[in-house]
């Protein structure tokens, strides 16, 4: 089943009428309001998901000011006691009742896509944040190994230049991002090497660490700048949450790395050193015996973002006139392979709107288990293009 989608490109914003006295443009409460207001945040997973929104980087964390030089510091401080922690551990078998390599597990999926997204940022406030950097690594969960890997940069259109903070942070330079794409073309090319593997014609879950990469950042930049996503961006697998599990403990990426008791390779905050070393871990709580499936899932019917402050929006309106077209990107068509799976896991099945109405004879992907009688399992939606051999005649109530 392939299904065909417009990249359609920061049309539909200019369409509506903005709402000015909702929020006033106050640095911080609107970038918080906007990104938790807009992602709808649970409280549960609201620590993860809004760990990048400004308000996290602000003095009552003690984190800003001097806080690259005071992470570093903290950083090579505790990494110090990790290493010893580790030794201990693996020679005291602190984690021996999962015996690696012991337990083989039925796993869900045949491929990991491990992603993990920098952004434009500064130490304070920080709005819009842009995807700058657009990593995927694919793992090969037969054999566990890593089996090719995607990286592109990606040019901020709100703020063109980096901060000296972000270049610090992730060891991006301002040449890099000026050479980059639009994300609009990053998501397409980035579906097309899947399409090359031959992953989309096989079971396949993102990966990310935390819920911030899929359900804050790609959700809250395509919609603002009108972008449709590959669907398979709206559900995922926080592997910080798998990591918990396995380990009941809380960490960064990095410590949690070394904690699983492997090395830390590369540079942290690279986007690509990150996918990379995620994708270890990932390979890592295999070997343990987990079995690894969906963590998160988002409806793909939310609205465009138009709670923008009147002051904001002639820069707004500016930057989105001046964005490439559909018609400017070479490919076009999303595909989603014929394993498009829904919430529970299963494969989507395709079914009819046969209701009169404006969607009468539209076709839509929804749960697998959906029966005549009970419905769907889960609450999986998703419209499609009708396929050529159903041409959609008007279908009769
Ligand atoms: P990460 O994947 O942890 O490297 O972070 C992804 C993005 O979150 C970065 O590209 C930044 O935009 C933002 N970010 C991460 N850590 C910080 C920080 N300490 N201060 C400000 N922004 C940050
Ligand atoms: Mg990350
Ligand atoms: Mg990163």
């Amino acid at each position: 089943m392939v299904i065909c989608r417009e990249l359609l490109l920061a049309r539909r914003l200019l369409g509506h009428s903005f709402n000015s006295a909702r929020f006033g443009y106050s640095g911080l409460r609107f970038q918080s309001s906007v990104v938790a207001a807009e992602c709808k945040i649970s409280s549960s997973d609201a620590a993860d998901s809004a760990r990048k929104t400004p308000g996290d980087f602000l003095p009552e964390d003690g984190r800003v000011g001097d806080l690259v030089v005071g992470e570093i510091l903290r950083e090579a401080s505790q990494e110090q006691r990790e290493i010893k922690e580790n030794a201990r551990s693996s020679s005291s078998k602190k984690y021996g009742e999962v015996s690696i390599d012991q337990k083989a597990v039925e796993q869900a999926f045949d491929y990991f896509v491990v992603i993990d997204f920098e952004a434009t940022c500064d130490s304070t406030v920080f709005f819009p944040q842009e995807i700058i950097e657009f990593p995927s690594v694919l793992v090969a969960v037969h054999s566990l190994s890593v089996e090719d890997s995607f990286q592109t940069y990606v040019k901020p259109t709100f703020n063109p230049q980096l901060t000296d903070f972000c270049k610090r942070l992730t060891g991006i330079e301002q040449t890099q991002v000026d050479n980059g794409m639009a994300l609009a073309e990053a998501l397409v090319k980035h579906d097309k090497w899947l399409e090359d593997k031959g992953v989309k014609s096989k079971r396949f879950g993102v990966i990310t660490w935390t819920d911030w990469d899929c359900k804050v950042m790609l959700d809250f930049e395509c919609r603002l700048k009108g972008l449709t996503k590959p669907s398979y961006f709206n559900k995922w697998i926080n592997l910080k949450s798998c990591f918990q599990e396995k380990f009941g403990d809380k960490f960064n990426l990095k410590k949690a790395v070394q904690h699983a008791g492997l090395q830390w390779q590369g540079r942290e905050h690279c986007g690509l050193d990150d996918a990379k070393n995620t994708a270890s871990l990932a390979m890592e709580l295999v070997k343990r015996g987990m079995q690894i499936g969906f963590t998160q899932h988002q409806s793909s019917r939310k609205p465009a973002i138009t709670n923008i402050s009147s002051e904001f929006m002639p820069k707004l309106k500016k930057i989105l006139e001046a964005l490439p077209r559909s018609s400017d990107i070479d490919e076009t068509s999303i595909t989603v392979g014929a394993d498009n799976l829904c919430y529970c896991g299963v494969k989507c099945k395709t079914r009819l709107v046969r209701k009169a109405g404006p969607n009468q004879g539209k076709f839509f992907l929804s749960c697998g288990n959906w029966t005549l009688t009970e419905g769907g399992k889960c609450t999986y939606f998703e419209w499609m293009n009708p396929p050529e051999q159903h041409s959609p005649s008007p279908a009769k109530s």
